[in-house]
């Protein structure tokens, strides 16, 4: 979906979802879609454990409520494991996850390259390199080319995904786009994000790298999360006021600059609500315009 206006919606089912007496995610397209927002991120991180059948239902919902489903791909790939027979499995979960979404009528999967683990930084990365040509190879042989995939920032200096590292692997194919996760940029530059220009500097090496259409409609995940020495530590909600990124400086450069994304709250348990939060601030912004 192309629309001109960015998309607000929470990672999977937050704590009032249940409080409210909904039971499964074939309910959340409604529930979202009653908050007022437009997208929904599904979880595969344990796993692709979910039928077809039920896949294309929720699909059905999201299509009823114009709730963009998006997913996010098993936490346990790694395209930097020396073996490539585990390189393999990461491609086969990339694959079934992707096949699931296509049925859901989402096109965006987020994924987590890889862990620097023990090669060295560049090692670890020439091989992640090796393997996103040969996954955009799997992909196009899968008859998959409709479909996105969405490399993620990471908040650990122990995993590759710095936003530069990102936005280079993302020059592969024309098929990878970054998913910003601004909550683990601020972590990794120990909480450096905080005017419309720092969030500038990472758009500006995006669109020259990667050209306007996906320096313009990112996927995003926005959310407070603790940092130390190290990088992240837990994920946070919008009531913290330490660690940050506030989003309030974020929706000011989105304005001003005419960027669509699709923009995830990762939120501890209020994801829907802090969503909307971000939703009502960047809504205002764009009616004052
Ligand atoms: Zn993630």
């Amino acid at each position: 979906m192309n629309d001109d206006i960015a998309r607000f919606g929470p990672s999977g089912n937050d704590e009032a979802f249940y409080e409210k007496g909904f039971k499964h995610s074939i309910d959340a397209p409604k529930y979202i879609a009653d908050m007022g927002l437009s997208a929904y991120e599904y979880n595969f991180t344990k796993g692709v454990n979910l039928s077809e059948k039920l896949a294309i239902e929720i699909g059905q919902e999201a299509k009823k409520y114009n709730i963009e489903i998006t997913a996010h791909a098993p936490y346990y790939i790694n395209l930097a494991n020396p073996s490539d027979e585990m390189a393999e499995k990461s491609f086969g979960y990339i694959i079934s996850s992707l096949k699931m979404l296509k049925l859901m009528g989402g096109t965006r999967l987020v994924v987590h390259t890889a862990t620097q683990g023990k090669a060295t930084r560049d090692e670890a990365l020439a091989l992640v390199r090796t393997r996103l040509a040969r996954l955009d190879e799997i992909i196009h042989e899968e008859g998959l080319d409709d479909m996105w995939i969405c490399l993620e920032t990471m908040g650990k200096y122990s995993q590759i995904g710095s936003y530069t590292e990102i936005i280079d692997l993302c020059t592969i194919s024309d098929r990878f786009m970054p998913t910003f996760d601004f909550g683990h940029i601020n972590c990794v530059m120990q909480g450096g994000l905080k005017t419309p220009a720092d969030y500038k500097v990472i758009y500006d090496y995006c669109l020259s790298k990667l050209g306007k259409w996906r320096a313009n409609h990112p996927h995003v995940h926005f959310s407070h999360i603790e940092y130390n020495a190290k990088g992240e530590v837990k994920h946070l909600t919008n009531e913290d006021t330490t660690y940050g990124p506030n989003f309030e400086p974020y929706a000011t450069f989105l304005v001003e600059n005419d960027i669509y994304p699709v923009i995830i709250s990762e939120s501890r348990g209020t994801q829907s609500m802090d969503a909307k939060q971000m939703q009502d601030i960047y809504l205002s912004k764009l009616g004052k315009k």
